[in-house]
């Protein structure tokens, strides 16, 4: 987990419109006319620091680690999408320029257009989007695999291999054994600066740092880049001078500039500008087309002289006229996108609406793991729409956060999650009839073995499915029992199904009473004796799970790999009146609140809404508010609840309606239209919690939240 805070980027985010005009000066040579040395040194030398730094930027904005030290998942596959839909957006683009140049004549063999496709571009400046595709999927598997030292180590190799052929191929191509190698490699990619030897070490630099490398003084950082920006420059000027370079973008010194800079970059602070992000890159994907624009209208009007051949002007002008149409499509990006978050912002907050808060489920998370024993983890259970929170936010919040197991109820549900990018394991604890196997298979869903015969329809299926066993040990609802030791031995032996897990649920381990501690010790002891006897048979138990919430709360020390836990993640309990083992500072996640749609006075004696069941003893001011039980507001609290409006608890009267409800707000001040109404959460001092408002409808929070209706209420996810 980086410690950085968002301010922090902001000298990121700047650097990248430097390195965008430095690309522009590459590809215009601004200083031709000063002095041919003074422009390879800034375009050949100092200028190659600006693609190894959008390389790093990547690197260390993919490759930052959760807190659970995983590599986040979800962030590359986003990343490798966006990059491939607008590297074919640039082929398009830059078609008419490689028509008019004769390279589709070049394409019409084959491998020519492979070869411009994956590694060089199709046009100059473009070899930088496949560069940085390969390069992320290298950094990831090298990540995934291996020690940061040694994944660094390989890439670094790969560097080198890179730079003999780039700006030391001079040297190299003295050794015949290392021409030919150089010269079959030409064949496939016209540079070694392609995704394969130049962006992978740029991506580990900048995994690294948002990672294990520690940050070091401002200092020895300015120093550092001095030093090495003094010593590539020697480099540059003398591999030129020798005619050594086969081409310009790879020098030894690239690598210390490139971290002693970035480590400067986290010390120039001020306001984290986003939009420079993809105004940089509209710079670089554009320029080269606004060359050609530059040169065509320069053409028309007669003034080459002064925007071509000038290059100082020529480079201003590209430069300017890149950032013109850069800022005026980065408006259009962000005019298209506004008029939506407007809509549903003012939709979202005007009638009745959950907030959730992201926050707290990262707390929760963080104080479960800590009651967890060793080397058991959390099995998120988000089925019923996360109890209600918004199953694909919940579960991708929980994604980024390192937790990559996940039970739902139902196929649909696993599939949802699926679909919404959800990665990792994801366990149906329901069951799965024989129809819907190859959703299964196909959406990589693990499915709960109900009995062994549904273990025999799954395993007709053909193809490998991943299921986890359960045994009913008391429970008598889903699972082969656990006296059926042959039974379960037999589901082992299936050939296609590929058992990861064991698990069985009990069933009174909520409560403390004696016979209750009783019975779930028993139910403990069967499962273990059943895995014994499983063990004895030679079969190879798999990841082991019996705890849900309050298994944990009143079993903690149980050795399992996972608890399966759902109603704690939320942050609340079953019941107002728990009395359990452990207990954990948790923070309730969801909020229920609604809007005051009017206010009005009402003389004694008359009677306010269905049934007439409420009649006023006095005048009255009541609210009439937007909620009602088809949103999920329970219709027996009618009468017995309370709501908080303006940090005040404002009775429920009447009976509540399928779409409204109304309070006595007599004793409340001021109470207006459009006021905030909290029927679950705090306002000021006041709070009326999950287990409350479920205590008084005789059932527990889990039926409370997971009824909350999503077609009506809206979501609101405060970010974490
Ligand atoms: C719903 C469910 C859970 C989660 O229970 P909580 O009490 O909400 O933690 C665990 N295991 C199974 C089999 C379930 O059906």
């Amino acid at each position: 987990m980086t410690n950085l805070s968002k301010k922090e980027y902001a000298g990121i985010n700047y650097f990248r419109l430097i390195a965008a005009f430095l690309v522009v000066a590459i590809h215009t040579s601004p200083l031709t006319e000063l002095s041919g040395t003074a422009d390879f040194a800034l375009t050949r030398i100092f200028g190659r620091v600006a693609v190894p730094f959008f390389f790093m930027a990547s690197g260390f904005f993919l490759f930052s680690k959760t807190e659970a030290g995983k590599l986040p998942p979800g962030k590359l596959a986003v990343f490798l999408k966006k990059t491939t839909v607008l590297y074919a957006i640039a082929i398009l683009l830059y078609l008419p320029l490689n028509i008019y140049a004769g390279k589709t004549e070049e394409w019409r063999y084959f491998p020519n257009l492979l070869k411009d496709i994956v590694f060089d571009g199709t046009v100059y400046h473009l070899w930088y989007l496949p560069a940085a595709i390969f390069g992320a999927c290298i950094v990831w598997l090298l990540l995934k695999k291996l020690k940061p030292g040694p994944a660094f180590i390989i890439s670094l190799l790969l560097y080198v291999i890179g730079l003999c052929g780039d700006s030391y191929y001079g040297i190299a191509e003295q050794i015949p054994f290392l021409k030919a190698f150089y010269q079959n490699l030409f064949l496939f990619s016209d540079y070694t600066r392609n995704g394969l030897f130049f962006a992978p070490v740029f991506f580990m630099l900048g995994a690294l740092l948002a990672g294990p490398i520690k940050r070091i003084p401002l200092k020895t950082c300015l120093i550092g880049l001095m030093l090495s920006f003094a010593l590539m420059l020697a480099e540059g000027l003398l591999l030129h001078g020798f005619n050594l370079q086969r081409h310009d973008s790879m020098y030894l010194m690239l690598l210390p500039c490139m971290f002693f800079l970035f480590q400067s970059l986290f010390f120039w602070q001020g306001k984290n500008l986003n939009d420079l992000r993809n105004l940089s890159l509209i710079i670089y994907l554009i320029h080269p087309a606004v060359i050609v624009v530059v040169r065509g209208l320069a053409k028309a009007a007669g003034l080459q002289g002064l925007l071509v051949h000038n290059s100082l002007l020529h480079f201003l002008t590209v430069a300017s006229g890149s950032l013109a149409a850069a800022i005026v499509l980065v408006m259009l990006l962000n005019a298209r996108r506004a008029p939506n978050a407007a809509d549903s912002g003012r939709r979202q907050k005007d009638r009745a609406w959950a907030e959730i808060n992201l926050s707290n489920l990262q707390h929760n998370v963080q104080v479960l793991k800590e009651a967890l024993p060793a080397g058991c983890e959390i099995m998120a259970v988000v089925k019923a729409n996360a109890y209600g929170h918004g199953a694909a936010q919940i579960s991708n919040c929980l994604n980024h956060i390192g937790i990559d197991t996940f039970a739902v109820a139902t196929i649909d549900e696993g599939i949802h999650l699926r679909r919404q990018g959800i990665k990792g394991e994801i366990l149906i604890l329901g069951y799965t009839p024989a129809a819907r196997i190859s959703g299964l298979y196909r959406y990589r869903l693990s499915q709960t073995i109900a009995d062994a015969e549904h273990a025999r329809e799954l395993n007709g299926f053909g193809k490998p499915i991943k299921v986890h066993v359960k045994v009913d040990t008391g429970m008598n609802r889903l699972g082969e029992s656990y006296q059926h030791t042959s039974e379960i031995a037999s589901i082992f032996d299936c050939n296609n199904l590929n058992v990861t897990g064991i698990f069985t649920h009990l069933c009174v381990s909520d409560k403390l009473e004696e016979s209750d501690a009783a019975f779930t010790d028993q139910q403990i002891r069967c499962f273990y004796e059943l895995l014994d006897e499983l063990k004895a048979r030679q079969i190879n138990i798999p990841d082991i799970h019996i705890q849900s919430s309050y298994g944990i709360l009143n079993y903690p020390r149980l050795q399992c790999e996972y608890a399966r836990i759902g109603i704690a993640l939320y942050g609340v309990l079953s019941t107002l009146d728990t009395n359990t083992k452990c207990s954990l500072a948790l923070r309730p996640v969801l909020a229920l609140k609604s809007k005051v749609a009017l206010v009005r006075t009402i003389a004694p004696g008359e009677s306010v809404g269905y049934g007439r069941s409420f009649i006023t003893p006095k005048e009255m001011q009541i609210a009439v508010i937007s909620i009602g039980y088809a949103d999920g507001f329970p219709r027996s609290l009618s009468t017995k609840g309370h709501v908080l409006i303006r940090g005040c608890r404002a009775p429920i009267i009447g009976r509540i309606c399928m779409d409204q409800l109304m309070a006595d707000v007599t004793k409340i001040p001021d109470v207006q239209r459009g006021d905030v109404v909290t029927l679950i959460g705090k306002d000021g001092s006041e709070e009326i919690t999950a287990e409350q408002v479920a205590a008084k409808e005789g059932t527990i929070t889990n039926e409370l939240l997971s009824r909350l209706n999503d077609s009506r209420l809206q979501r609101i996810f405060s970010n974490f």
